[in-house]
């Protein structure tokens, strides 16, 4: 019995240990999850190879209170077009995207914009050439002030410093816009004129965009201005992998589609591809550096009243701001301003736009000719326009969408701008004028006496 007794308790003795075992295997199992993302996270974060990236989130709620150093750099973003009314109708349709807002709704200064720097409705070269000028100016005219004086650009300012300078679109860059912060000519429309001077007497570092039809057609009329691209020191190019590989000598001139990007998904490179490759090709330059990145094409499309594609160019527009923020988050050295020149479309929510169009109506003829429409903005042309609009987009219920356009043309209506950086807070002054910007941007690249001495904007 004794036997028996001790066989018991060794064999209980073994079980409690094969229990201890198994428990303390079980225990072994149920830890190992729980510890093995604190295995494989550690080497990932002290991976010397992956620079760490700051989510956006983090950097939009950090701009209020960046603490910045000595300004060198300006990069300007124009909305062409985008009218008060842009940002919550592209935030209501597509949702937005850093808790239902874009990002350039971040910015810690916002202010509101007279647009008025000409007589009458604004266009693209009036209100491009205050916002590179810091002087009024009128109606077709780019860069000369309103007695049709050249004036000096910031383009043109940022070199006399030593700073770098460049100007990308998504719109031609022979259009307005980026033709005011790069030539001086009397009309807009001499797209041919603007081309040849861009060869010949544009000092910024690259104009990049579309308006390969335009330089085309310039070659094959003048063909002498081929052999000035090299008398000038200019390389023409015509695709973004030419844009990649350019050595940095000389400037750069590159047109990488026919007029402009009508269809944003389309889009080859992105307006954020073209930002980011734009500050890689101007930060090297210690002194600093000015770049204006115009979402161009936005323009366009509110003339053709298609809300659907213009929010996915306000989303694109967005994404370039993004890079720059970026810039400025981790350099604290560089200013960022976003506004437009004007507004296109006059957008509206949809019920207020409902009654102005119908309370306008009675006065409002129908003729149907396309070309009168491009002159006489009557309403007749803003349905032809949105019947077409609506054919491009056939799964979206038009009479659903909260935003709609009131005309096709430009309206005379403020603008909005937001801003980062030291010196920005005057933007949120009362009857801000858009030269007044022009003004800022030549003083915080360092110019003092930038821009009109007349508090008019004009002498
Ligand atoms: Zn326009």
């Amino acid at each position: 019995m004794k036997k028996k007794n001790i066989l018991k308790a060794l064999s209980a003795l073994l079980l409690a240990a094969l229990m201890l075992f198994t428990v303390s295997c079980a225990d072994t199992s149920v830890d190992k999850p729980t510890e093995a993302p604190k295995d494989t996270e550690a080497p990932t974060a002290e991976a010397p190879t992956e620079a760490p990236v700051t989510p956006m989130e983090e950097i939009l709620a950090a701009l209020g209170s960046l603490e910045f150093g000595e300004i060198k750099n300006v990069i300007l973003y124009i909305g062409d077009g985008m009218g008060m009314n842009h940002v919550p109708a592209t935030d209501a349709i597509t949702g937005g995207r850093y808790d239902g807002k874009l990002a350039f709704e971040y910015l810690p200064v916002f202010g509101t914009v007279d647009v008025l720097c000409t007589e009458g409705e604004p266009d693209s070269a009036s209100g491009g050439t205050a916002l590179a000028t810091g002087y009024k100016s009128k109606r077709k005219f780019i860069a000369q002030n309103s007695k049709g004086e050249d004036v000096k650009t910031v383009v043109e300012l940022a070199k006399e410093l030593g700073k770098s300078a460049g100007v990308i679109t998504s719109e031609s860059i022979v259009d307005a816009t980026p033709a005011t912060f790069s030539v001086h000519a009397p009309n807009r429309n001499d797209e041919s004129v603007i081309a040849g001077l861009q060869i010949e007497t544009s000092v910024a570092d690259f104009i990049m965009g579309g308006g390969k039809a335009m330089y085309d057609k310039l070659f094959d009329e003048h063909p002498e201005y081929k052999d000035k691209l090299a008398e000038n020191n200019v390389t023409y190019v015509t695709s973004w992998e030419d844009v990649l590989s350019f050595d940095g000598s000389g400037r750069l001139i590159a047109t990488m589609t026919d007029d402009y990007w009508e269809v944003d998904a389309e889009m080859t490179p992105t307006l954020a591809e073209m930002t980011e490759q734009s500050i890689k090709m101007l930060s090297g330059n210690d002194k600093g550096f000015f770049l204006m990145v115009e979402g161009g094409a936005m323009d366009e499309i509110a003339h053709n009243a298609d809300i659907m594609e213009l929010t996915r160019h306000m989303v694109a527009f967005d994404k370039a701001i993004e890079v720059g923020l970026r810039y400025a988050y981790e350099n604290k050295d560089t200013v960022i301003i976003v506004t437009a020149d004007h507004n296109t479309g006059g957008l509206l929510p949809k019920e207020e736009a409902d009654s102005y169009i119908a309370k306008n109506e009675k006065t409002s003829p129908y003729i149907a000719q396309e070309e009168w429409c491009l002159t006489n903005a009557k309403l007749h042309c803003l349905y032809e326009a949105e019947k077409i609009a609506q054919e491009k987009n056939p799964d979206v219920d038009w009479n659903t969408l909260p935003y709609r356009f009131t005309t096709i043309a430009h309206t005379s209506d403020k603008v909005n701008v937001w801003a980062v950086g030291p010196g920005t807070e005057s933007l949120t002054e009362a009857k801000l004028k858009c030269f007044q910007i022009g003004k800022l941007i030549g003083n915080l690249l360092g110019g003092e006496d930038f821009g009109s001495a007349d508090k008019n904007g004009v002498k």
